[in-house]
């Protein structure tokens, strides 16, 4: 009878010790899967917008269009014979099928050209990138060998305007005059008709007009085949607020972490020193994450299609 009694207690006794050691299981259990919870959710909420390295397969193909968009431009300067016509024409039908690059930028410049535009083509070039300039057609009067050595240097030369006012845009006539205008110094300048692409002086959200003058403006442009470019990255370079080039560069870069389809509005108008010399760093920085360089002298289809969906064109 006492062993039977012992043994009991001994049963009691080991029964707490495994209700214990399990209630301790369970609550480690616990702590753990919260660990883990927190984890997951701080990495969703503290890093959601970057994306992950392009496979390098797509690069490859990314090097291939952009030596055939190399060989259309060479050809192009070389219209002579029928052959080469022939050839450039094939050649720019097979660049509208050209799939979107994984990482596409499209470095643009504002109301040059200036003394600061030699700056920036030499940093361009140092660089072996291409850019797109919308110039002011009085400053291309003023400076139409500028003009040429950008168009000569493969950069896409555009339209800004003849005379940043924004008052002509309560006028539309008086707009489309001044736009006319522009299009033809660049084509004193370069002898050359300027792709249908410009952008509006403060762009297409401009507040100072009125809606329905500035509404007919746009919609005038667009019957006239001409887009209007807007922007969704920028060196924050065109207000009078001095930043400084860490800012600048920061701006940039910032934007190209979260999208990967950016046009960057930057200016090469007098002054812009801090610009060019900020330049190299945003061009690194967008390099390192593997983007590639485009301009607006062959749009593609899918990029044009990418262009309207963002609202960075015709908006
Ligand atoms: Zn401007």
């Amino acid at each position: 009878m006492i062993i039977v009694a012992w043994l009991g207690k001994i049963g009691v006794v080991l029964k707490k010790k495994t209700a214990r050691r399990l209630r301790r299981i369970v609550a480690l259990s616990l702590f753990v899967c919260a660990c883990i919870l927190l984890v997951i959710s701080g990495k969703l909420l503290l890093f959601p917008s970057v994306k992950e390295e392009p496979p390098k397969r797509i690069e490859v193909f990314d090097r291939y269009w952009l030596r055939l968009q190399e060989k259309i431009d060479w050809l192009a300067k070389q219209r002579e014979s029928k052959s080469a016509k022939d050839f450039l024409w094939l050649s720019k039908r097979t660049l509208d099928l050209r799939p979107l690059s994984s990482k596409t930028v499209f470095l643009t410049f504002d109301d040059g050209p200036s003394g600061t535009t030699p700056r920036i083509l030499d940093v361009l070039k140092a660089n072996g990138v291409k850019a797109t300039f919308f110039t002011l057609g009085l400053q291309v009067d003023d400076m139409p060998s500028i003009v040429r050595r950008t168009l000569k240097e493969g950069h896409c030369v555009l339209s800004h305007g003849y005379s940043h006012r924004y008052d002509l845009y309560n006028d539309p006539p008086k707009f489309f005059e001044d736009i006319d205008r522009s299009m033809a110094s660049i084509m004193k300048a370069t002898s050359e008709k300027p792709p249908s692409y410009v952008r509006l002086p403060g762009g297409a959200n401009n507040q100072y007009p009125r809606k329905k003058p500035f509404d007919e403006c746009k919609k005038g442009l667009l019957n006239r085949g001409i887009s209007y470019v807007e922007w969704n990255a920028s060196m924050d370079d065109s207000t009078f607020r001095k930043h400084t080039k860490n800012y600048m560069i920061e701006n940039v870069l910032l934007k190209a972490k979260a999208n990967s389809f950016i046009v960057v509005l930057m200016h090469d108008s007098a002054g812009k020193g801090l610009t060019a010399s900020a330049l190299p760093e945003v061009i690194k920085g967008l390099k390192d994450m593997g983007f590639v360089f485009r301009t607006f002298s062959n749009l593609s289809d899918a990029e044009k299609k990418r262009m309207l969906s963002l609202k960075l064109i015709n908006r």
